[in-house]
Formats: C-alpha cells, structure tokens, sequence
C-alpha cells in the first residue's frame, strides 16, 4: 500500500517558496509610509538597508 504523500526536501522547498512569495507580495501591497529596515524573505534586521531588500546573508532563489 503505497502512501500519496511525499515527505521529501521538495515538498519542504514549496511551501518555503510560497511562503517568500506571499511576504513579498504582502511587502509590496503594503503602503510604503514607513520604511522598515527588516529582510522580505527572512525578515532579519537589515541596518542601514532599504525596505525590503533581501539581507546581505540571504539568497533566495
Ligand atoms: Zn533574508
């Protein structure tokens, strides 16, 4: 009896992807009054960085 699901890295890979994507459209749907200095993908401190550029140490895909 072979199970549907597949418990592997891509199942994990998706739902990373969807989740980046789903801060970033978020991000960008947000009225840019106030300029937070946080990572869109992995929301660590930027200093000094833009809103929403991705930190230095992240590289998403
Ligand atoms: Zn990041």
């Amino acid at each position: 009896m072979a199970g549907g699901w597949t418990r592997d890295g891509a199942v994990q890979d998706q739902i990373d992807d969807t989740v980046a994507d789903a801060v970033l459209a978020a991000r960008a749907s947000m009225p840019s009054g106030a300029s937070e200095p946080y990572c869109a993908i992995c929301g660590d401190d930027i200093p000094g960085g833009p809103p929403s550029a991705p930190y230095p140490g992240c590289a998403p895909a």
